[in-house]
């Protein structure tokens, strides 16, 4: 292995060669890479504000990753040196630059290295620490070495040079009160602790940012939720809004209201608008279906019980009428409701007074009632099945609540705030649904109105990778495939050849030899980190890796380039 026996930091009268002063065009050159002759002071201040702003953690972070990307530069120049010179002379283009950059004085204390091998030692005295001294005088003596952007030029310069990640560490720092700096480096797999090479990864702070801002979403949908408006109870469509119009102008009184429409059109939600829209809000609202409870506990439920009314009625309980009292009982598929119990409701509803089953005292209520059904009540009532008298009690006031597929101009934007609620609650970040996902939730029918659309969009946000955007066989499931194909779709099929045929192409080409297994992979990352414009967080996302594994990716693929040149 070739070491460095005597010190020496002469033959530098090249590298000074190769700065050029263009006075013409305002430009320095250092070799091929234009440099800044910056003030030291400016700089200065600079680390300090980035401090002060980010914590020490994250302004370490960024200045080690400033200053391994000019080590990476630097490490250019020496490797056109090394076809003329040794190793180890080569080598020292890098202490010699910094040097010559002003930064620091470096001095070789142990030098050895084997670049065909991958082996490195390295130990150099720094003298005149740029950044020590102005960490000192800013923030004092530090409790740990301080010279980030340094370490990280080194690093930077030595794993270029090297083709291998070599990790250095500061042993003694004039920033933490020693008389100068003492740097060690060699293979991050030989350090006991390599902990420091979490400096080298960038975080993004925009990623930080968007994590936040979900989180803040998700607080505000937890503590809001009853100040405003559901999600689903907004809409443009005439039929919403003649409909929304109806509920605003009955919340202020208390007439009973019969809401009609088709199952999961969002009977509750408008109930429960309802409710919170008038003087009632503060007192309880009491939500029952009719067609869950058996018959023949259908009158006990609704107006209660005396000890001992029937067998199994062990205890007196008020029924959901009394639970209601001040405020508002919604009687979901109230065509399911037996005649007896009708009656009763009849007498509720005209006297406001009720006997609990199995009691001869008569109690007074005050509840408003909203009902609701999703059968033609009249034709049940023509059956004989729904008392006449009661059927227009209810129906003086109805409000019919439109299908979704009535609601056409309302679907994209309701998917849309399903996605956002969705995305909140699982944590997600999508960029929306595909062109073809659009065109199916369009297209589609909507047997389960609101809720089937509510129930897709969430499963499409589980399926979807982060960063993303919704297909459209994210959101359809098999059974509703059949459905969605009714509608002129072919959602699966036709998706599922494209990707195969392409994918068997793609292994043919490996098994001919056309490229290998590794060309393919970089191809990969290559295209990904392109489309994402460099950034590799959402590069990261598109592969469906998370970011250090793409940043492992990169670093091996470029070392294997590297290990190809050399
Ligand atoms: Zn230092």
């Amino acid at each position: 292995m070739a070491k460095l026996r005597s010190v020496r930091l002469a033959d530098t009268d090249d590298l000074r060669a190769r700065v050029h002063f263009c006075e013409d065009t305002g430009q320095i050159w250092l070799h091929e890479h234009r440099m800044l002759l910056v003030h030291a002071e400016a700089q200065a201040s600079l680390r300090k504000e980035l401090i002060d702003s980010l914590g020490m953690d994250r302004a370490r972070g960024l200045l080690t990753r400033m200053g391994y990307a000019s080590g990476v530069r630097d490490a250019e120049l020496a490797r056109t040196r090394a076809q003329s010179a040794s190793d180890v002379e080569a080598f020292m283009t890098g202490p010699q630059l910094h040097t010559l950059e002003g930064i620091v004085r470096v001095t070789p204390i142990r030098l050895e290295l084997d670049r065909v091998k991958g082996k490195f030692y390295g130990e150099f005295l720094w003298e005149n620490s740029w950044e020590g001294q102005s960490h000192r005088r800013y923030f004092g003596i530090h409790a740990e070495p301080v010279c980030w952007t340094q370490i990280g030029y080194a690093c930077g310069y030595t794993s270029a040079f090297m083709g291998r990640p070599i990790l250095y560490k500061e042993v003694e720092c004039s920033g933490a009160g020693h008389d100068n700096c003492r740097i060690v480096g060699k293979p991050v797999e030989e350090w006991e602790d390599a902990s420091d090479m979490r400096f080298l990864n960038p975080e993004s702070i925009a990623d930080q940012l968007f994590d936040l801002q979900t989180q803040v979403v998700q607080l505000r949908s937890s503590i809001g939720e009853k100040e405003k408006l559901p999600v689903d109870m907004i809409g443009n469509s005439p039929g919403f809004r003649t409909a929304y119009e109806l509920l605003r102008q009955a919340a202020g009184n208390r007439i009973s209201v019969l809401l009609l429409g088709e199952t999961g059109v969002g009977k509750e939600l408008f109930a429960r608008t309802l409710h919170d829209m008038g003087p009632r809000r503060a007192r309880p609202f009491v939500a029952v279906n009719c067609a869950a409870i058996p018959h023949e506990l259908v009158e006990s439920e609704l107006f209660g019980v005396e000890k001992g009314a029937y067998t199994g009625a062990l205890v007196s309980r008020p029924g959901r009428f009394e639970r209601a009292d001040g405020g508002t009982l919604f009687l979901d598929e109230i065509g399911d409701l037996p005649l007896s119990a009708q009656s009763k409701l009849l007498r509720v509803l005209q006297d406001g007074e009720l006997e609990r089953l199995g009691d001869q005292k008569t109690r007074k209520t005050d509840v408003r009632l909203i009902a609701a059904a999703n059968r033609d009540l009249r034709q049940l009532v023509k059956e004989g099945k729904f008392r006449s008298d009661l059927y227009y009690r209810l129906n003086a006031y109805q409000i019919d609540i439109p299908p979704l597929r009535e609601r056409k101009e309302d679907i994209s934007f309701l998917a849309k705030r399903f996605l956002e609620k969705f995305s909140a609650i699982h944590g997600k970040r999508l960029r929306g649904f595909t062109d073809k996902a659009k065109r199916a939730l369009l297209t589609y029918g909507w047997p389960g109105n609101i809720r089937e659309l509510q129930n897709m969009v969430e499963r499409g946000v589980i399926l979807a990778q982060s960063g993303t955007r919704i297909e459209v066989d994210q959101l359809f499931s098999s059974c509703a495939d059949n459905r969605a194909r009714e509608f002129g779709l072919n959602v699966n099929g036709e998706l599922a050849m494209e990707r195969w045929d392409a994918g068997q192409a793609l292994c043919e080409s490996v098994f001919n030899g056309v490229m290998t297994l590794d060309q393919l992979e970089a191809m990969l990352v290559e295209t990904a980190v392109n489309k994402a414009h460099g950034n590799l967080s959402s590069a990261a996302r598109m592969l469906g890796l998370t970011r250090p594994q793409l940043a492992y990716r990169l670093k091996s693929l470029h070392e294997s380039e590297l290990r190809e040149e050399s």
